[in-house]
Protein backbone atom coordinates (compact mmCIF):
# COMPACT_ATOMS: atom_id res chain seq x y z
CA UNK A 1 0.00 0.00 0.00
CA UNK A 2 2.95 2.38 1.30
CA UNK A 3 4.82 1.52 -1.96
CA UNK A 4 2.02 2.27 -4.39
CA UNK A 5 1.51 5.81 -2.84
CA UNK A 6 5.17 6.06 -2.82
CA UNK A 7 5.15 5.19 -6.48
CA UNK A 8 2.19 7.69 -7.52
CA UNK A 9 3.49 10.35 -6.06
CA UNK A 10 7.09 9.62 -8.19
CA UNK A 11 5.34 9.30 -11.20
CA UNK A 12 3.40 12.93 -10.29
CA UNK A 13 6.67 14.58 -9.28
CA UNK A 14 8.21 13.00 -12.67
CA UNK A 15 5.03 14.53 -14.75
CA UNK A 16 5.32 17.90 -12.43
CA UNK A 17 9.35 18.20 -13.42
CA UNK A 18 8.35 17.51 -17.42
CA UNK A 19 5.58 20.06 -17.32
CA UNK A 20 8.12 22.66 -15.51
CA UNK A 21 10.52 21.99 -18.45
CA UNK A 22 8.23 22.38 -21.05
CA UNK A 23 6.80 25.50 -19.65
CA UNK A 24 10.51 26.77 -19.55
CA UNK A 25 11.80 25.87 -23.09
CA UNK A 26 7.99 27.79 -24.03
CA UNK A 27 9.24 30.55 -21.89
CA UNK A 28 12.69 30.41 -23.34
CA UNK A 29 11.25 30.79 -27.02
CA UNK A 30 9.36 33.49 -26.26
CA UNK A 31 11.73 35.49 -24.97
CA UNK A 32 13.71 34.76 -28.40
CA UNK A 33 11.19 35.64 -30.30
CA UNK A 34 10.44 38.85 -28.08
CA UNK A 35 13.94 39.70 -28.50
CA UNK A 36 14.50 39.37 -31.92
CA UNK A 37 11.15 41.18 -33.16
CA UNK A 38 12.46 44.37 -30.72
CA UNK A 39 16.48 43.72 -32.25
CA UNK A 40 14.34 44.39 -36.09
CA UNK A 41 13.25 47.52 -35.38
CA UNK A 42 15.55 50.78 -35.64
CA UNK A 43 16.00 51.72 -32.20
CA UNK A 44 14.09 55.04 -32.53
CA UNK A 45 11.15 53.14 -33.11
CA UNK A 46 11.08 50.44 -30.49
CA UNK A 47 8.13 50.60 -27.66
CA UNK A 48 9.49 51.22 -24.06
CA UNK A 49 8.45 47.40 -23.53
CA UNK A 50 10.41 46.25 -26.32
CA UNK A 51 13.39 48.54 -25.11
CA UNK A 52 12.88 47.05 -21.48
CA UNK A 53 12.75 43.09 -22.86
CA UNK A 54 16.18 43.97 -24.64
CA UNK A 55 17.59 45.00 -21.53
CA UNK A 56 16.34 42.28 -19.72
CA UNK A 57 17.40 39.50 -21.62
CA UNK A 58 21.17 41.24 -22.04
CA UNK A 59 22.77 37.09 -22.85
CA UNK A 60 19.61 36.46 -25.52
CA UNK A 61 20.45 39.90 -27.22
CA UNK A 62 24.47 39.26 -27.92
CA UNK A 63 23.61 35.67 -28.57
CA UNK A 64 21.46 36.82 -31.77
CA UNK A 65 23.80 39.61 -32.22
CA UNK A 66 26.19 37.14 -33.05
CA UNK A 67 24.48 34.57 -34.64
CA UNK A 68 23.39 37.33 -37.24
CA UNK A 69 27.22 38.22 -37.81
CA UNK A 70 28.15 35.21 -38.72
CA UNK A 71 25.34 34.52 -41.12
CA UNK A 72 25.76 38.34 -43.00
CA UNK A 73 29.26 36.21 -43.53
CA UNK A 74 28.45 33.33 -44.64
CA UNK A 75 26.13 35.34 -47.36
CA UNK A 76 29.01 37.47 -48.34
CA UNK A 77 31.38 34.93 -49.03
CA UNK A 78 29.33 33.34 -51.28
CA UNK A 79 27.67 36.38 -53.27
CA UNK A 80 29.03 36.94 -56.59
CA UNK A 81 31.19 39.97 -57.13
CA UNK A 82 32.00 41.65 -60.57
CA UNK A 83 34.17 44.60 -60.96
CA UNK A 84 32.70 47.72 -62.95
CA UNK A 85 34.47 47.63 -66.84
CA UNK A 86 36.89 50.35 -65.79
CA UNK A 87 37.89 48.55 -62.71
CA UNK A 88 38.17 45.55 -64.74
CA UNK A 89 40.10 46.98 -67.31
CA UNK A 90 42.70 48.81 -64.94
CA UNK A 91 43.40 45.39 -62.72
CA UNK A 92 43.95 43.38 -66.19
CA UNK A 93 46.23 45.81 -67.04
CA UNK A 94 47.97 44.95 -63.57
CA UNK A 95 47.91 41.21 -64.34
CA UNK A 96 49.46 41.47 -67.63
CA UNK A 97 52.43 43.70 -66.12
CA UNK A 98 52.87 40.79 -63.89
CA UNK A 99 52.87 37.70 -66.75
CA UNK A 100 55.10 39.50 -68.52
CA UNK A 101 57.74 40.28 -65.69
CA UNK A 102 57.23 36.54 -64.30
CA UNK A 103 60.01 34.19 -64.69
CA UNK A 104 58.14 31.55 -63.67
CA UNK A 105 54.26 31.53 -63.88
CA UNK A 106 52.28 29.32 -62.51
CA UNK A 107 48.37 29.05 -63.67
CA UNK A 108 45.97 27.30 -61.15
CA UNK A 109 42.41 26.69 -62.79
CA UNK A 110 39.05 25.41 -61.10
CA UNK A 111 35.28 24.61 -62.23
CA UNK A 112 34.99 28.28 -63.10
CA UNK A 113 37.28 28.24 -65.87
CA UNK A 114 34.54 25.72 -67.74
CA UNK A 115 31.12 27.18 -66.77
CA UNK A 116 31.61 28.66 -69.99
CA UNK A 117 31.49 25.18 -71.86
CA UNK A 118 28.33 24.87 -70.03
CA UNK A 119 29.95 22.30 -67.24
CA UNK A 120 28.27 23.22 -63.92
CA UNK A 121 30.88 24.77 -61.52
CA UNK A 122 30.90 23.37 -57.64
CA UNK A 123 30.17 26.52 -55.26
CA UNK A 124 28.86 28.62 -57.98
CA UNK A 125 25.01 29.68 -56.68
CA UNK A 126 24.06 26.74 -59.56
CA UNK A 127 27.08 24.64 -58.77
CA UNK A 128 27.01 20.78 -58.41
CA UNK A 129 28.09 20.76 -54.64
CA UNK A 130 25.82 23.91 -53.76
CA UNK A 131 22.80 21.87 -55.45
CA UNK A 132 23.84 18.78 -53.40
CA UNK A 133 23.92 20.69 -50.13
CA UNK A 134 20.75 21.52 -50.54
CA UNK A 135 19.63 18.26 -51.48
CA UNK A 136 18.70 18.68 -55.20
CA UNK A 137 19.67 16.20 -58.04
CA UNK A 138 22.26 16.96 -59.95
CA UNK A 139 21.14 16.64 -63.95
CA UNK A 140 23.12 17.83 -66.66
CA UNK A 141 23.68 17.18 -70.16
CA UNK A 142 26.39 14.87 -71.55
CA UNK A 143 30.07 16.50 -70.09
CA UNK A 144 31.84 14.89 -72.68
CA UNK A 145 29.67 17.15 -75.34
CA UNK A 146 31.53 20.46 -73.81
CA UNK A 147 34.65 21.66 -75.66
CA UNK A 148 37.80 23.96 -74.45
CA UNK A 149 36.68 27.38 -73.53
CA UNK A 150 38.13 30.98 -74.40
CA UNK A 151 40.07 30.29 -71.01
CA UNK A 152 41.57 26.96 -71.82
CA UNK A 153 42.69 28.09 -75.67
CA UNK A 154 44.07 31.61 -74.03
CA UNK A 155 46.08 29.20 -71.40
CA UNK A 156 47.18 26.76 -73.86
CA UNK A 157 48.99 29.92 -75.93
CA UNK A 158 49.92 31.44 -73.07
CA UNK A 159 52.07 28.53 -72.26
CA UNK A 160 52.99 28.50 -75.82
CA UNK A 161 54.60 31.72 -75.76
CA UNK A 162 56.17 30.66 -72.65
CA UNK A 163 54.94 32.75 -70.46
CA UNK A 164 52.60 30.13 -68.44
CA UNK A 165 55.20 27.08 -67.19
CA UNK A 166 52.66 24.88 -65.64
CA UNK A 167 48.71 24.57 -65.08
CA UNK A 168 47.52 22.81 -62.05
CA UNK A 169 43.85 21.94 -62.60
CA UNK A 170 40.99 20.42 -59.95
CA UNK A 171 39.11 20.08 -63.23
CA UNK A 172 37.92 16.35 -64.51
CA UNK A 173 36.73 17.50 -67.78
CA UNK A 174 40.25 17.16 -69.74
CA UNK A 175 39.25 21.04 -71.42
CA UNK A 176 43.10 21.60 -71.00
CA UNK A 177 44.65 18.35 -72.37
CA UNK A 178 42.10 18.75 -75.17
CA UNK A 179 42.88 22.37 -75.93
CA UNK A 180 46.59 21.58 -77.10
CA UNK A 181 48.39 22.32 -73.65
CA UNK A 182 51.13 19.89 -73.45
CA UNK A 183 50.72 16.69 -70.89
CA UNK A 184 54.09 17.51 -69.35
CA UNK A 185 52.79 21.59 -68.93
CA UNK A 186 49.73 19.90 -66.85
CA UNK A 187 48.90 18.42 -63.58
CA UNK A 188 45.20 17.03 -63.00
CA UNK A 189 44.86 16.38 -59.19
CA UNK A 190 41.84 14.95 -59.20
CA UNK A 191 42.04 13.24 -62.54
CA UNK A 192 40.93 12.98 -65.91
CA UNK A 193 37.17 12.03 -66.99
CA UNK A 194 38.84 10.01 -70.46
CA UNK A 195 41.39 8.23 -68.96
CA UNK A 196 41.39 5.15 -67.23
CA UNK A 197 44.91 3.46 -66.33
CA UNK A 198 46.34 -0.39 -65.72
CA UNK A 199 48.13 -0.11 -62.09
CA UNK A 200 49.27 -4.01 -62.57
CA UNK A 201 51.60 -2.52 -65.11
CA UNK A 202 55.03 -0.84 -64.26
CA UNK A 203 55.16 2.20 -65.02
CA UNK A 204 51.23 2.83 -65.00
CA UNK A 205 49.77 1.98 -68.22
CA UNK A 206 46.95 4.60 -69.25
CA UNK A 207 44.48 4.23 -71.68
CA UNK A 208 42.70 7.55 -72.88
CA UNK A 209 39.06 7.01 -74.47
CA UNK A 210 37.07 9.18 -76.55
CA UNK A 211 34.28 8.79 -74.03
CA UNK A 212 33.70 9.54 -70.31
CA UNK A 213 35.03 6.39 -68.31
CA UNK A 214 33.54 6.85 -65.33
CA UNK A 215 29.73 5.40 -65.86
CA UNK A 216 30.87 2.52 -63.49
CA UNK A 217 32.86 4.26 -60.67
CA UNK A 218 32.34 6.35 -57.92
CA UNK A 219 33.92 7.01 -54.32
CA UNK A 220 36.56 4.17 -53.61
CA UNK A 221 35.27 1.97 -56.79
CA UNK A 222 37.50 3.19 -59.64
CA UNK A 223 37.12 0.08 -61.96
CA UNK A 224 35.66 0.92 -65.41
CA UNK A 225 34.79 -2.51 -66.43
CA UNK A 226 37.32 -2.90 -68.76
CA UNK A 227 40.92 -4.91 -68.79
CA UNK A 228 44.22 -3.94 -70.24
CA UNK A 229 45.22 -5.29 -73.30
CA UNK A 230 48.95 -6.26 -72.08
CA UNK A 231 48.15 -7.94 -68.75
CA UNK A 232 45.07 -8.16 -68.39
CA UNK A 233 44.80 -6.31 -65.32
CA UNK A 234 41.28 -4.05 -64.52
CA UNK A 235 41.27 -0.93 -65.32
CA UNK A 236 40.68 2.31 -63.01
CA UNK A 237 39.57 5.61 -63.75
CA UNK A 238 41.73 8.65 -62.45
CA UNK A 239 38.86 10.55 -60.48
CA UNK A 240 39.71 11.81 -57.31
CA UNK A 241 36.04 11.93 -55.67
CA UNK A 242 34.78 13.91 -53.46
CA UNK A 243 36.01 12.47 -50.07
CA UNK A 244 38.88 11.15 -51.41
CA UNK A 245 42.47 11.84 -51.82
CA UNK A 246 44.62 10.94 -54.58
CA UNK A 247 47.33 8.85 -54.81
CA UNK A 248 48.15 8.04 -58.58
CA UNK A 249 51.51 9.72 -59.26
CA UNK A 250 50.37 9.34 -62.97
CA UNK A 251 48.38 10.47 -64.82
CA UNK A 252 47.85 13.34 -62.42
CA UNK A 253 50.92 14.06 -62.18
CA UNK A 254 51.53 15.76 -58.61
CA UNK A 255 55.39 15.86 -59.52
CA UNK A 256 55.08 18.63 -61.76
CA UNK A 257 52.69 20.37 -59.88
CA UNK A 258 54.81 20.64 -56.77
CA UNK A 259 57.85 21.49 -58.71
CA UNK A 260 56.21 23.92 -60.35
CA UNK A 261 54.45 25.40 -57.32
CA UNK A 262 58.43 25.28 -56.27
CA UNK A 263 59.74 27.38 -58.51
CA UNK A 264 56.62 30.11 -59.47
CA UNK A 265 57.16 33.50 -58.43
CA UNK A 266 53.64 34.34 -59.46
CA UNK A 267 50.77 32.19 -59.40
CA UNK A 268 47.54 32.98 -60.93
CA UNK A 269 44.29 31.28 -59.44
CA UNK A 270 41.48 31.48 -62.12
CA UNK A 271 37.92 29.92 -61.42
CA UNK A 272 38.78 28.36 -58.16
CA UNK A 273 36.73 28.87 -54.98
CA UNK A 274 40.55 27.19 -53.89
CA UNK A 275 38.46 25.76 -50.79
CA UNK A 276 40.34 22.34 -51.81
CA UNK A 277 43.65 23.50 -53.81
CA UNK A 278 44.17 25.52 -50.29
CA UNK A 279 44.67 22.29 -48.66
CA UNK A 280 47.77 21.14 -50.71
CA UNK A 281 50.23 22.78 -48.56
CA UNK A 282 53.08 22.01 -51.29
CA UNK A 283 51.31 24.20 -53.67
CA UNK A 284 51.44 27.53 -51.43
CA UNK A 285 55.15 27.67 -50.42
CA UNK A 286 53.44 28.58 -47.06
CA UNK A 287 56.59 27.16 -45.47
CA UNK A 288 58.51 29.98 -46.86
CA UNK A 289 58.38 33.59 -45.36
CA UNK A 290 55.87 36.14 -46.72
CA UNK A 291 58.00 38.16 -48.95
CA UNK A 292 59.43 34.66 -50.61
CA UNK A 293 56.46 33.72 -51.49
CA UNK A 294 54.94 33.65 -55.17
CA UNK A 295 52.79 36.46 -55.66
CA UNK A 296 49.52 35.86 -55.18
CA UNK A 297 46.64 36.97 -58.48
CA UNK A 298 42.89 35.51 -58.01
CA UNK A 299 40.29 35.76 -60.62
CA UNK A 300 36.71 34.71 -59.06
CA UNK A 301 33.48 36.25 -58.54
CA UNK A 302 33.60 34.93 -54.85
CA UNK A 303 35.35 35.00 -52.11
CA UNK A 304 38.37 32.40 -51.46
CA UNK A 305 40.36 31.78 -48.53
CA UNK A 306 43.28 33.01 -49.90
CA UNK A 307 41.90 36.94 -51.06
CA UNK A 308 43.86 38.18 -47.97
CA UNK A 309 47.15 37.35 -49.29
CA UNK A 310 46.57 37.65 -53.20
CA UNK A 311 48.46 40.98 -54.45
CA UNK A 312 45.35 41.71 -56.73
CA UNK A 313 41.86 39.91 -56.53
CA UNK A 314 39.68 40.41 -59.63
CA UNK A 315 35.95 39.89 -59.98
CA UNK A 316 35.25 38.49 -63.21
CA UNK A 317 34.22 35.84 -65.55
CA UNK A 318 37.60 33.89 -66.58
CA UNK A 319 36.08 34.66 -70.41
CA UNK A 320 36.05 38.00 -69.49
CA UNK A 321 39.86 38.83 -68.00
CA UNK A 322 41.23 36.25 -70.21
CA UNK A 323 40.17 37.59 -73.35
CA UNK A 324 41.32 41.41 -72.10
CA UNK A 325 44.40 40.15 -71.00
CA UNK A 326 45.50 38.63 -74.37
CA UNK A 327 44.64 41.93 -75.61
CA UNK A 328 46.91 43.70 -73.02
CA UNK A 329 49.61 40.94 -74.58
CA UNK A 330 48.86 41.69 -78.20
CA UNK A 331 47.80 37.67 -78.40
CA UNK A 332 45.97 36.18 -80.64
CA UNK A 333 43.33 33.80 -78.94
CA UNK A 334 43.61 30.52 -80.74
CA UNK A 335 40.11 29.27 -81.75
CA UNK A 336 39.28 25.61 -80.86
CA UNK A 337 39.64 23.45 -84.08
CA UNK A 338 38.07 20.09 -82.94
CA UNK A 339 39.57 18.17 -86.31
CA UNK A 340 43.20 19.08 -84.24
CA UNK A 341 41.41 18.28 -80.75
CA UNK A 342 44.87 15.97 -79.67
CA UNK A 343 42.09 13.83 -77.77
CA UNK A 344 41.85 11.84 -81.23
CA UNK A 345 45.58 10.81 -81.76
CA UNK A 346 45.91 9.85 -77.81
CA UNK A 347 43.04 7.73 -77.60
CA UNK A 348 43.55 3.77 -77.69
CA UNK A 349 40.33 2.54 -79.69
CA UNK A 350 38.16 -0.43 -77.88
CA UNK A 351 38.84 -3.86 -78.41
CA UNK A 352 35.66 -5.56 -80.37
CA UNK A 353 34.86 -7.38 -77.45
CA UNK A 354 34.88 -3.97 -75.56
CA UNK A 355 32.58 -2.15 -77.72
CA UNK A 356 29.50 -2.50 -75.61
CA UNK A 357 31.41 -1.74 -72.26
CA UNK A 358 30.20 2.12 -72.25
CA UNK A 359 26.70 3.71 -73.33
CA UNK A 360 28.21 7.59 -72.66
CA UNK A 361 28.50 9.05 -76.08
CA UNK A 362 31.57 9.07 -78.31
CA UNK A 363 33.19 12.09 -78.84
CA UNK A 364 33.84 12.24 -83.02
CA UNK A 365 36.37 14.27 -84.80
CA UNK A 366 33.82 16.24 -87.14
CA UNK A 367 30.64 17.97 -85.50
CA UNK A 368 28.11 16.98 -88.19
CA UNK A 369 28.86 13.25 -87.09
CA UNK A 370 27.53 13.81 -83.68
CA UNK A 371 24.67 15.81 -84.41
CA UNK A 372 23.17 13.61 -86.67
CA UNK A 373 23.81 10.79 -83.58
CA UNK A 374 21.66 12.72 -81.06
CA UNK A 375 19.65 14.51 -83.29
CA UNK A 376 16.20 13.84 -82.11
CA UNK A 377 17.34 12.25 -78.87
CA UNK A 378 17.45 13.92 -75.58
CA UNK A 379 20.86 13.93 -73.92
CA UNK A 380 20.39 11.37 -70.93
CA UNK A 381 20.81 12.32 -67.07
CA UNK A 382 24.41 11.87 -65.80
CA UNK A 383 24.69 10.89 -62.16
CA UNK A 384 27.98 10.23 -61.49
CA UNK A 385 30.85 8.63 -62.58
CA UNK A 386 33.29 11.83 -61.44
CA UNK A 387 30.28 14.14 -60.94
CA UNK A 388 28.80 13.88 -57.54
CA UNK A 389 27.84 10.41 -57.22
CA UNK A 390 30.32 10.09 -54.89
CA UNK A 391 29.11 12.95 -53.00
CA UNK A 392 26.28 11.24 -51.12
CA UNK A 393 28.09 8.05 -50.28
CA UNK A 394 30.80 10.84 -48.59
CA UNK A 395 28.04 12.60 -46.96
CA UNK A 396 26.29 9.50 -45.43
CA UNK A 397 29.62 7.90 -43.98
CA UNK A 398 30.35 11.64 -42.41
CA UNK A 399 27.20 11.65 -40.38
CA UNK A 400 27.68 7.73 -39.21
CA UNK A 401 31.24 8.67 -38.23
ZN1 LIG B 1 48.40 -3.75 -67.49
Amino acid sequence: MADDLSRVSLRAERKALQKAKILQRESDRNIVRLVRSALKKPETERTEAEAAVLLLHRETVDELCKRQVRTDELKRKQEEVFDDAEELKSKVRELAVAVKQASHLVVYTGAGISTAASIPDYRGPNGVWTQLQKGRRVCSSDLSKAEPTLTHMCIRMLHKEKLVKHVVSQNCDGLHLRSGLPRQALSELHGNMFIEVCTSCAPIREYVRLFDVTERTSLHRHGTGRTCSICGGELRDTIVHFGERGTLEKPLNWKGAAEAAGMADVILCLGSSLKVLRKYACLWSMNRPASKRPKLYIVNLQWTPKDDLAVLKIHGRCDDVMSLLMEELNLQIPAYDRAKDPIFSLATPLQPEEEDSSTREVIAPLHQQDCSSVSGQQSPIVHGGWFGRGYGKGRKKKKAS
